[in-house]
C-alpha cells in the first residue's frame, strides 16, 4: 500500500474512519478524532486570520500534551511547517532555533513565555503567540485541561484552546499540500554542536509513519504511549505520526518522569512505546516497577541513543519483554533500521555491540570510506542512508546540505559496520573517537562493558588530553542506589574485558550524567568539565 501523500491525508483518513475514538489521552482528559479535527481547524483559522500564510512556520515549544498535537495539525491545515522546539531550551539555544527558523507563530507553555520568546516574536514579520496553561498544573486533578468544555478552570487561560474553540466551526481552505512540502523543520539534538534544522517533508514523514504501523501491526484501537518527547524526531514520527496514521490513541504524560510514566502506563495500558535507553534505565531503577506494568505491551523500542546489551538482558529478565533496538536520525525523519518482528538483534562477538537492526524495504544503507566507496562486510566506515525518509536538506544551509547529502545520500557522521547477513551495527559517532597512544578507541565499546557491572547505572566515556599518549580514556559513571564500587575496582573490571589501550585510566563518579533534553547522555559536556578539553 502506498503511503498517504501527506500527514494531513493520514490524519483525515483516521478522523473519517474512527471519529469517536480517543485520539489523545492526557491524564484523565480525552480528545476524540472528531474533536481533534474540529479544534485543529480552529487553530488553522486563527492562524490564517492573523496573517499566517502557507509556507510559514510555527514554533511548537511544548511538552507532550494534546495541545502539541493540535498545534501541529492546525499548522499543517494552514499550509505551514511546524518547528518542534524543546521547552527545556533556555536562552541562547532557544533564541538560536527561533531566529534561525524565522517563525511567524509560537505556541508555548504559559510559563515558557520568556523574554527570549517575547523578543523573537516582537522581531518577526507577523507575530502570533499562543500560550497553553497546563505546565503550571501540579496535581493530577489539575491536569484536567481537556476535553475543551466547562471542566476547564476559569483561571486556566489557555489561549490556544480558546482560539481553537472560537474558530472551530468555520471551514478551512484546503492548503493543497503535497509530499514535497515541508511538514517539519526539526532541529537536531545538538549532541555534537549547535542544532541545525532538517526539513522533513510530508512524504518523508507519511512514509515512515506508515512503515512503523506495518512493523508494529498494532491491533485496531491500540494505544501508543509517548515515552520519547514529541519535540524529538523519534517521538514525533515513531509515536505521534504512527498513532494518527493508524487511528490509534496517543497517551501522553507531560514529560519523562519515571514515576509519572509508570502511573500513566498503569492507567492507559498501552501496546507500544519508544524512547531512549536512558528512559528504560530510569524505569528499571523504580523499585515499584513490575512485569505486570508492562503486560499490555506488544512492542517496546529503544531508539535514538546507544542501547547497551546489558540493559536489554536486564529488561527481559525483570519485565519479560524484549527491548527492540532501532537506529535513526533527525535527517532520516525517525528510524531507518530496526529489528524486524520475530527476530532478535545479534551481539557482535568481537566488540560486544548490539546490532541496531536491518534497513527497511525501500532503504539502502551502505558503509563507506572517505571517498564514498563501499567498504567490505565487517569493516568500519561511515553509515550512509538512502530512502524515502531521508530529508532533501537543511533549512538555509546549502553548503551543509551538499556536504551531508551528496546526491541525496545521507552521510550520518556515525561509524558502523554491516555483517554478511545484513545486520547493521553502530560503532559510535565519528566525532567521538578517542585516539589513545595512536590507537582508536570507540567510547561505546567501553561503555557497554561498564554497563555489565552490577553497580553501574549509567556510564559515558570520553578522551582526555595526556602528555605522552595524546589522549587517554576516562569514564564517568553514576551508580545504582545502594551499591558501591571504587574507581580502581572498576578499572580492573574493564581491564579484564578490554584490550590494554581501551580500558579507562580514570574513573569519576557523578550523581547524574549530563543529558540533553531528549534524554541522551552528553559526552560533549563531560569533555567540557573542569580540567578537560573542550569542543
Ligand atoms: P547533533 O547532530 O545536533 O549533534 P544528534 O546527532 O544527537 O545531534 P539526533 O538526530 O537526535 O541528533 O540523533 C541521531 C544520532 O543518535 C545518530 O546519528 C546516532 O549517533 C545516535 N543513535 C540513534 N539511534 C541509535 C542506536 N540505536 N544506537 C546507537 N546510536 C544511535
Amino acid at each position: 500500500v502506498d503511503p498517504p501523500p501527506t500527514m494531513l491525508h493520514a490524519f483525515r483518513a483516521s478522523a473519517r474512519r474512527v471519529p469517536d475514538r480517543t485520539a489523545l489521552a492526557y491524564f484523565d482528559g480525552r480528545v476524540s478524532y472528531a474533536e481533534a479535527d474540529a479544534l485543529s481547524d480552529g487553530i488553522a483559522n486563527h492562524l490564517l486570520a492573523h496573517g499566517f500564510r502557507p509556507g510559514d512556520r510555527t514554533a511548537i515549544v511544548l511538552q507532550n500534551t494534546p495541545q502539541f498535537v493540535l498545534a501541529l495539525l492546525g499548522t499543517w491545515k494552514a499550509g505551514g511547517t511546524a518547528v518542534p522546539v524543546s521547552p527545556m531550551y533556555k536562552g541562547r539555544e532557544l533564541e538560536h532555533v527561533l531566529r534561525d527558523a524565522q517563525v511567524t507563530a509560537v505556541v508555548c507553555h504559559e510559563r515558557g513565555w520568556t523574554s527570549y520568546i517575547r523578543q523573537t516574536v516582537a522581531d518577526s514579520p507577523v507575530s502570533i503567540a499562543l500560550t497553553t496553561s497546563e505546565s503550571d498544573l501540579q496535581s493530577r486533578d489539575d491536569h484536567r485541561v481537556l476535553p475543551p468544555d466547562a471542566r476547564t478552570r476559569p483561571e486556566d487561560c489557555d489561549d490556544l484552546l480558546a482560539a481553537a474553540r472560537a474558530a472551530a466551526g468555520a471551514p478551512v481552505p484546503d492548503p493543497g499540500l503535497g509530499p514535497d512540502d515541508a511538514a517539519l523543520l526539526t532541529y537536531t539534538s545538538g549532541t555534537t554542536g549547535m542544532p541545525k534544522g532538517a526539513l522533513n517533508t510530508h512524504g518523508n514523514m507519511a512514509y515512515n509513519a506508515q512503515r512503523q504501523c506495518q512493523v508494529l501491526q498494532l491491533p485496531d484501537g491500540a494505544t501508543v504511549f509517548a515515552l520519547a518527547p514529541l519535540f524529538h524526531i523519534s517521538g514525533m514520527v515513531s509515536q505521534l505520526a504512527a498513532a494518527i496514521t493508524g487511528g490509534s490513541t496517543l497517551a501522553m504524560a507531560y514529560r519523562f518522569e519515571a514515576g509519572a510514566v509508570l502511573d500513566a502506563i498503569r492507567e492507559h495500558r498501552p501496546g507500544y512505546m519508544v524512547g531512549p535507553s536512558t528512559a528504560y534505565i530510569a524505569l528499571m531503577a523504580r523499585p515499584d516497577a513490575s512485569a505486570d506494568d508492562f503486560a499490555s505491551f506488544k512492542w517496546l523500542s529503544s531508539g535514538g541513543a546507544p542501547l547497551p546489551p546489558a540493559v536489554v538482558e536486564e529488561f527481559q529478565r525483570r519485565f519479560g519483554h524484549y527491548l527492540r533496538n532501532g537506529y535513526g536520525l533527525t535527517e532520516c525523519t525517525g528510524a531507518c533500521a530496526s529489528v524486524p518482528p520475530g527476530r532478535q538483534a545479534p551481539v557482535d562477538p568481537v566488540s560486544g555491540t548490539l546490532a541496531v537492526g536491518v534497513p527497511g524495504p525501500d532503504t539502502v544503507i551502505r558503509i563507506v570510506d572517505e571517498s564514498g566507496a563501499d567498504v567490505p562486510f565487517g569493516e568500519h566506515g561511515e553509515i550512509a542512508v538512502r530512502g524515502p525518509m531521508v530529508v532533501p536538506g537543511y533549512w538555509r544551509r546549502p553548503e551543509e546540505s551538499a556536504a551531508t547529502l551528496p546526491e541525496g545520500e545521507l552521510r550520518t557522521g556515525d561509524i558502523g559496520f554491516m555483517d554478511e547477513t545484513g545486520w547493521l551495527y553502530v560503532v559510535d559517532r565519528k566525532k567521538d573517537m578517542i585516539s589513545a597512544s595512536g590507537f582508536k578507541v570507540w567510547p561505546r565499546e567501553v561503555e557497554d562493558v561498564l554497563y555489565t557491572h552490577p553497580a553501574v547505572r549509567e556510564a559515558a566515556v570520553v578522551g582526555v588530553p595526556h602528555p605522552y599518549r595524546g589522549e587517554t580514556v576516562k569514564a564517568y559513571v553514576s551508580l545504582r542506589p545502594g551499591t558501591s564500587v571504587d574507581s580502581r575496582a572498576l578499572m580492573a573490571y574493564c581491564r579484564e574485558r578490554l584490550a590494554a589501550y581501551k580500558y579507562p585510566r580514570e574513573v569519576e563518579f557523578l550523581a547524574e550524567l549530563p543529558k540533553n533534553t531528549s534524554g541522551k547522555i552528553l559526552r560533549r559536556e563531560l569533555r567540557g568539565l573542569p580540567g578537560q578539553r573542550t569542543g
